[in-house]
C-alpha cells in the first residue's frame, strides 16, 4: 500500500471482474509495472461466461452481431422453441431500448464501419495468445489449426462462399471447400454436409485451463485477488478512485470495470448508460467422444460451435437475449444436440441427454461492438460488451486497457468503442 495525495492507495489499479477481459487486463497492467488488485463476486473456479464458452479465437468473425438480416432471422426463429436464437420476451424498458438500438444498427453501413477494426482486433489478439502461450508456460491447449464453417444446405453454403470472398478481400484467408474437401481436412470425423469454408487463421483453446493458468501466473506476479466480493459502487475524486464493497473500501489510481454483462450496474452511477443484454448460451462437454475432430467448427444453420479441448469435445450454442437469466432451457439444448447428430452421423444415439449443461451470459451491446475506453469522469476505464467474441478479443482488450491506463498510444483507433457512445 502507498499514500498518494492523502488517499490510502491499495494498488495502482483495481480490476473489477475476473473473466477473460479482467484477467487479460491484469496481465498487461502487471507487465507494464503496475500493482494490481482483482475483485470478483465469484470464486476462481466459478462458471463465469469466460469459462464455459467454445474457446474459439476468431479473426473470421469481423462482422458484428448487429448486421443486416439479423432482425428478420430473429423473427423467423421466434416460434421455434429449439432454434439457436431467441428473446426472453418481458416488460422491461431496458430490453425495448436495447432492441430498438439493435434494429437500427443492423445496417450495411454499420457493418462496413466495423469490419476493419474487428478484423484487426481479432488478428492482434491471436498474435497475443501465441505470445501468452509462451509466457505463461502454455497448458491451455492453444491449437492453431483453423476453423471450419460447415454447411448442411446449398443455400447456406452459397452464403458462406460469398462471405469467404469478403474475408479474402479484407485480408483474412479463407478456403472454399466441397463436401469431399471438408471430409479430407479432418478425417477423424465423419461429416454429413454440403461443404464449408476453412479459416486457417482461426484457432481454439480450453478456456477453463486458460483462466486457471492466468490466475496462477498473476498470483506469482504479486496480483492480489479478492474473491466472493461484490463491488457495490465506484466513486471518483481528484486523487483517485475508491471501490466500495459490502464490507470494505479500497482505493487506487485507476479502476477497470470488466464485469461482463453486469458492468452497466457500475457505470450508471457514474453517469454512463451502456445498453447491454445478456446473450444466454449453453455448452456441454463430451468426455469420451465417439470421434474427436482436430479442428473446431461451426455448424452454420444451427449456429452451434464444436471444439476439441484436450481429449474432450465441447459443444456450445444458442443466443437468447435474456437479461440476467441463467436458467437452462432444455428445448434449446435438445436443438443443439439434434443438430450435432445431423452434421456428425457417428454421434447418432451417442449424446447423453443427462450430461450437465453450463449456461453463460455474453455481454451484448446493441451494435455488437465492445465498450472500451476511459469514462469522462476520468480514472475509470471500461472493458466489456464483447458479445460472442470475448474470449477471442480478451488479450487485445487487455493490451488496450493497459495503453489507456498508462497513457500510451493504442495500436488502433478505437473511438468506435467509446463506452458513452449511446449518451
Ligand atoms: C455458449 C457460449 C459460447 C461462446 N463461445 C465463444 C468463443 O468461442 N469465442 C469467443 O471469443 N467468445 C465466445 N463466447 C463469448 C465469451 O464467452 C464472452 O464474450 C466472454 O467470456 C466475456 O468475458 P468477460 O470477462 O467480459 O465477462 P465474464 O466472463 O462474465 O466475467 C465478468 C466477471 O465479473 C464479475 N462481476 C460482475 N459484476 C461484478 C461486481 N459488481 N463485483 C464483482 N464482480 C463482478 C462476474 O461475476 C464475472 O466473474 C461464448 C459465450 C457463450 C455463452
Amino acid at each position: 500500500m502507498t499514500l498518494a495525495g492523502g488517499l490510502l492507495v491499495n494498488s495502482d489499479v483495481i480490476v473489477v471482474g475476473a473473466g477473460i477481459v479482467g484477467l487479460s487486463s491484469a496481465y498487461f497492467l502487471v507487465r507494464a509495472g503496475l500493482s494490481v488488485t482483482v475483485i470478483d463476486d465469484g470464486q476462481p473456479a466459478s462458471e463465469r461466461c469466460s469459462s464455459g464458452n467454445a474457446g474459439m479465437i476468431v479473426p473470421s468473425h469481423f462482422v458484428p452481431l448487429a448486421a443486416p438480416g439479423m432482425v428478420e432471422y430473429g423473427i423467423r426463429m421466434l416460434p421455434d422453441k429449439q432454434s439457436p436464437f431467441g428473446v426472453k420476451v418481458r416488460a422491461d424498458h431496458r430490453l425495448v431500448d436495447w432492441g430498438i438500438k439493435f434494429m437500427r444498427s443492423c445496417t450495411t453501413e454499420h457493418v462496413d464501419r466495423c469490419v476493419h477494426l474487428l478484423r484487426d482486433l481479432n488478428l492482434r489478439s491471436r498474435e497475443l495468445y501465441v505470445a501468452l502461450d509462451d509466457d505463461i508456460d502454455g497448458g491451455f491447449d492453444l491449437t492453431l489449426r483453423g476453423l471450419t464453417m460447415l454447411c448442411k444446405t446449398e443455400a447456406a453454403l452459397h452464403h458462406e462462399y460469398a462471405f469467404a470472398d469478403r474475408a479474402v478481400a479484407l485480408g483474412v484467408p479463407a478456403t472454399k471447400l466441397d463436401k469431399a474437401q471438408v471430409q479430407a481436412l479432418d478425417p477423424a470425423l465423419d461429416v454429413d454436409v454440403a461443404g464449408g469454408v476453412y479459416f486457417p487463421k482461426d484457432a481454439h483453446l480450453s478456456p477453463d485451463k486458460l483462466l486457471h493458468k492466468l490466475h496462477s501466473y498473476l498470483l506469482s506476479k504479486g496480483v492480489t485477488f479478492h474473491w466472493s466480493t461484490r463491488v457495490e459502487a465506484i466513486k471518483t475524486s481528484t486523487s483517485g478512485v475508491s471501490v466500495h464493497t459490502e464490507s470494505s473500501q479500497l482505493s487506487a489510481s485507476k479502476v477497470v470495470i470488466a464485469g461482463g454483462t453486469w458492468s452497466p450496474h457500475l457505470t450508471e452511477a457514474l453517469g454512463v448508460r451502456m445498453p447491454m443484454q445478456g446473450g444466454k448460451g449453453y455448452s456441454f462437454v463430451i468426455d469420451n467422444p465417439v470421434q474427436l475432430p482436430e479442428i473446431c467448427s461451426i455448424l452454420v444453420e444451427a449456429r452451434v460451435a464444436v471444439t476439441p479441448m484436450g481429449g474432450r469435445l465441447r459443444i456450445g450454442g444458442t443466443m437468447e437475449i435474456a437479461g440476467d437469466d441463467l436458467t437452462v432451457n432444455q428445448n434449446r439444448v435438445n436443438g443443439i444436440r439434434k443438430s450435432v447428430q445431423q452434421f456428425f452421423p457417428a454421434y447418432h444415439d451417442k449424446l447423453d441427454a443427462l450430461v450437465p449443461v453450463w449456461s453463460g451470459l455474453r455481454p451484448c451491446s446493441p451494435d455488437g461492438l465492445p465498450y472500451i475506453g476511459e469514462l469522462d469522469t476520468k480514472n475509470v476505464v471500461v472493458a466489456t460488451g464483447h458479445s460472442m467474441m470475448g474470449l477471442s478479443l480478451g488479450p487485445v482488450t487487455g493490451e488496450l486497457v493497459m495503453n489507456i491506463v498508462t497513457g500510451t498510444p493504442t495500436r488502433f483507433d478505437i473511438h468506435q468503442l467509446k463506452p458513452n457512445r449511446w449518451g
